[in-house]
């Protein structure tokens, strides 16, 4: 029984069956909707993101930033107004001919992303240095038409996301905004999520479509694959020129705006979530944003299950304000519970029996530990909102751990080889990543299948030595990987 409801491959043996064994067995997702790309998202995946946009919404706020909510759909000539833009985006947005047929008098896409939905307004709305920062966000919907292999929460077709606009008067401003966005992905993915990453500058070929600069955080999932979290663009003045997006100075005269954008997709470091602090039971989520923080599971024979059942409440209202489920289903075990919220990765479990109630104590488990002690039950809540803590710093340490043992150096290509079997980053002296660096990395990708990832802005590294591509002087130290 327990073999067949629980998961039953191991994590760091087979990755790719774990992850879609939990996501199917936990409940995560319903991947049975008949249009390819999309998912049905069941409740403890909605409820543990909505939370996870709570916080990523919050330090948005915390620094200027303001909600708007735009149209799903994106006139075709609003795409055509930026060449770059246009070139990276259309082939893969999906495009709704059913709208010519009703008639209207251009075609619409849904949007893969809304610089080109934005901007025309942005337009209208700027006219005056007072109308400047602007710094927008909204979470939504995007859509994109991938053709690679689509994967729950990792990619799809459809998928859940934040994207904050913000336009200035100056460049410096724009160049502060895109180390804000870096520190909010700190803040938030890192600090509150417990997921550790590097932040990198992609080289110049591998930018976002329409910007000057890109920088991405990347993190290294259990198959040692690369996974892209959150990046932000400089678009300079390219967004603004092509949508006439102007303002008059200080001094009565009209300057183009400087524009910066950042995506921290919610499904993706869902997906990061899952993999990284899972283990071979299935999910452990951090407290934070764990859809039910504490089960209390009531364990009696049926001539003590009033007095049973009334202290799980009894503790239950002591634990206000944090989210509690008393598990007093009678058709299941207390042994079954245990298992079903192990594979659902609620961090802490209360067993509450006879001796419990006469003892006036709680035997508490935890999730990432797996261990049980038996406390008084005096100061209740604050015990278990320590522990609670305990366990996600515990979840960001192991986090830590396993990144820092994934990224190692190489000296030449032998060695990147070697490196890049046993997964994560390899660390590399390179030319270049700007455009006389593209030939080395297309050779890497084409002998190794792996991508240079860009050059580390969150640490300063100083190369010493010679690319291994070419062998010419390095000018840059880069990382190197398998990505998704
Ligand atoms: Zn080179």
């Amino acid at each position: 029984m327990k073999n067949e409801l629980g998961i039953t491959v191991k994590k760091m043996e087979n990755f790719s069956k774990w992850y879609d064994q939990v996501v199917t067995k936990a409940e995560l997702a319903d991947l049975r909707y008949n249009v390819k790309g999309f998912l049905v998202h069941k409740p403890l995946a909605v409820s543990a993101m909505k939370k996870m946009y709570y916080y990523f919404e919050r330090e948005l706020e915390k620094r200027g930033h303001k909600p708007v909510w735009f149209p799903a759909v994106i006139p075709e000539s609003n795409f055509k107004k930026e060449a770059e833009h246009v070139a990276g985006f259309i082939p893969e947005v999906i495009v709704d001919n059913a709208c010519r047929q009703q008639k209207l008098s251009e075609r619409v896409a849904l949007r893969p992303t809304s610089e080109t939905a934005m901007y025309t307004m942005y337009a209208k709305w700027i006219r005056s240095w007072r109308d400047l920062p602007l710094k927008l966000y909204q979470s939504c919907q995007v859509w994109r038409y991938e053709t690679k292999a689509t994967r729950p929460f990792i990619r799809g077709r459809e998928f859940y996301w934040i994207e904050a606009h913000d336009v200035f008067a100056t460049r410096n401003e724009a160049e502060k905004q895109v180390i804000e966005d870096m520190k909010t992905t700190k803040a938030v993915m890192h600090e509150i999520f417990g997921i550790p990453f590097f932040q990198f500058q992609r080289p110049e070929w591998d930018k976002f479509p329409g910007a000057v600069h890109t920088y991405a955080a990347d993190i290294i999932m259990p198959d040692g694959k690369i996974l892209q979290q959150p990046s932000t663009h400089m678009l300079g003045q390219n967004f603004s020129k092509a949508f006439n997006i102007k303002f008059k100075n200080k001094n009565g005269q009209e300057e183009y705006a400087w524009q910066t954008c950042y995506g921290p997709a919610i499904w993706r470091i869902f997906a990061a979530i899952i993999a990284i602090h899972g283990d071979d039971k299935g999910l452990i989520f951090p407290w934070e944003i764990a859809p039910i923080q504490v089960v209390i599971i009531p364990i009696y024979k049926s001539q003590n299950k009033d007095l049973v059942l009334k202290r799980c409440v009894e503790i239950k209202d002591k634990l206000k304000g944090l989210e509690v489920y008393i598990d007093d289903r009678d058709e299941y075990t207390a042994g079954w519970k245990f298992n079903e919220w192990e594979m659902k990765g609620v961090p802490i479990r209360l067993e509450i029996g006879m001796k419990e109630v006469e003892t006036n104590t709680v035997t508490i488990f935890r999730r990432d530990e797996g261990r049980k002690i038996n406390v008084s039950d005096a100061n209740i809540s604050e015990y278990v909102e320590k522990v609670g803590k305990e366990l996600s710093a515990n979840l960001k340490r192991r986090a830590e751990s396993f990144m820092s043992n994934m990224v190692r150096s190489a000296k030449n290509l032998k060695e990147v080889r070697e490196a890049l079997k046993k997964g994560g980053f390899v660390r590399v002296n390179f030319c270049s990543i700007d455009e006389d660096g593209r030939a080395c990395a297309e050779k890497i990708k084409a002998s190794l299948h792996a991508d240079v990832r860009g050059k580390r802005i969150d640490v300063d590294e100083k190369p010493e030595g010679n690319c291994v591509v070419c062998g010419r002087k390095a000018k840059v130290v880069v990382y190197i990987g398998k990505s998704y």
